[in-house]
């Protein structure tokens, strides 16, 4: 059996500041929606063949761009289903043939289930792609422009930081898988330009799934965070970005997350806009009551780590898929940190023969960033290249009889590895390679977890039970670094 492989790349740059008021940020926003008339779009999330219907509100990429002298970092939140690590590199090439400075952009997907299939697996029928070419290369053109435009925008800012551990948070949270864990913390972070006082951007992380609208809904939406970001934007200025977090089975759909309407005392039901528009709009009065009492800190330097991760692909669906063209010649396979090209002949029921490609892994990246002042690290933010479950997050991974691996090791804790108290985390983070499962919860073979009469869902959508163990040790290997 070949071992299972993580080439770990490093990158740090720390760059200290003559004066503690050279810190700028800018923001750039563009709508991405597609164009609906004369083309079908197949709504990505849920099944398949989900054919969008009309627009409700326009779908963006938000970027901001944050400096110091000599190196940028520039976050982009776009409202989509997820972008592959392939979109990633695209997007940066294009990015970087128009920036001078050294910088990292980092590109995350809020995960709207009421948006365009950019990842293949939701077009009309199993393993026949959902991919529209045309919107795919557009849209990554248009994220790279927006993110050239948010480093055009920089000016002097001041920077706030906030963070809020409100009880309802982790109400507004739905799992249905145990261990029941979730990640309710909210985290914020505004920026002021220092000529006017007027906000640049407000950064917004927390934790549920965009899905709010439901599997009948065809209309192409941002899902709640259209009303969080309307909200602060209204409230405050400027821009707000929204960022999934450690969003791996927690959801907003069902009667977990009840919200009450204060226009008729009742209930938002289930799927409705207006539930969408209470979650949203609840989340935004946190994060404007959380800045009230934000702390506002002197930014000197930035300590960005980067990280390329081999994760061993053991999802056969992801091979077939790949195979039968849904991912639309993304997602290459890797062998021992080098793409492997190796593919056998394979008859598949339905599909017929095909290439099946053999290579070990997918490739991918994982981000860590100190925000500090005078060496003291005030604020990180870590990126996570797919949809994490709570417990690797917080802890609280559980052994429950019916496990695949009951005698797994259990991989480290994300937030314990962590040293600040603003502490951001971007799922889907310049890539989504499905569920991060702990190795000693996977569960795919009878009897399942806590003798359940079937099986738990989550397995399907992950690329294997070694992805958690890779990504969360090359992210300690990122932050453990002095
Ligand atoms: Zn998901």
């Amino acid at each position: 059996m070949r071992q299972s492989l993580a080439i770990t790349v490093l990158l740090s740059i720390a760059v200290p500041l003559a004066s503690a008021e050279r810190l700028q940020a800018g923001a750039a926003q563009s709508a991405i929606t597609p164009e609906l008339s004369g083309r079908v779009v197949y709504l990505a999330g849920f099944g398949h063949n989900r054919v969008a219907t009309a627009v409700h509100d326009d779908l963006y990429a938000r970027c901001l761009g944050l400096g110091i002298p000599k190196l940028t970092l520039v976050v982009c939140s776009v409202d989509l289903i997820g972008l592959f690590y392939d979109d990633v590199l695209t997007i940066r090439r294009a990015f970087q043939q128009k920036t001078s400075s050294a910088a990292l952009l980092i590109i995350a997907s809020t995960h709207t289930h009421a948006g365009p299939d950019t990842l293949g697996l939701y077009g009309p029928e199993a393993f026949e792609t959902g991919i529209d070419r045309q919107y795919l290369e557009w849209v990554d053109q248009r994220i790279a422009t927006t993110a050239e435009k948010a480093v055009g925008a920089m000016q002097p800012a001041r920077l706030e930081l906030a963070r809020d551990d409100h009880p309802l948070l982790a109400m507004l949270q739905g799992v249905d898988r145990p261990p029941i864990v979730k990640d309710p913390f909210l985290y914020v972070m505004r920026l002021v330009a220092r000529s006017t006082g007027q906000t640049i951007a407000t950064v917004v992380n927390w934790s549920d799934h965009p899905e709010v609208l439901g599997r009948k809904n065809t209309e192409i939406t941002a899902d709640y965070p259209h009303w969080t970001r309307e909200y602060l934007e209204k409230k405050l200025g400027g821009a707000a970005l929204f960022f999934s977090g450690s969003i791996g089975k927690v959801s907003s759909l069902g009667d977990q997350v009840a919200l009450t309407d204060p226009e008729t005392g009742k209930i938002a039901e289930d799927g409705s806009w207006r539930k969408a528009e209470l979650l949203g709009t609840g989340i935004g009065r946190l994060a404007e009551r959380a800045l009230k009492n934000a702390k506002a800190v002197n930014v000197d330097s930035l300590a960005i780590r980067t990280a390329t991760v081999f994760v061993p692909m053991s999802n056969p669906n992801f091979r077939v898929a790949e195979a039968a063209g849904v991912f639309a010649g993304r997602k290459p396979l890797y062998t021992n940190g080098y793409p492997d090209l190796a593919t056998e002949t394979r008859e598949l029921p339905q599909l017929g023969r095909l290439q099946y490609a053999t290579g070990h892994d997918v490739q991918t990246e994982v981000d860590y960033i100190q925000m500090r002042s005078d060496g003291v690290p005030l604020a990180e933010i870590v990126t996570i290249p797919g949809e994490i479950y709570p417990e690797l997050v917080n802890g609280g991974v559980t052994r429950y009889p019916g496990a695949d691996y009951p005698e797994a090791p259990i991989e480290p804790v994300l937030r314990e590895e962590l040293k600040t108290k603003y502490q951001f985390i971007f799922g889907l983070g310049n890539d989504e390679i499905g569920y991060l499962i702990p190795k000693a919860e996977w569960d795919e073979k009878p009897p399942w977890l806590k003798n359940a009469p079937q099986p738990w869902y989550g397995e399907v959508n992950s690329v294997g039970p070694d992805a958690a163990a890779v990504v969360l040790g090359a992210l300690v290997a990122l932050t453990s670094r002095p």
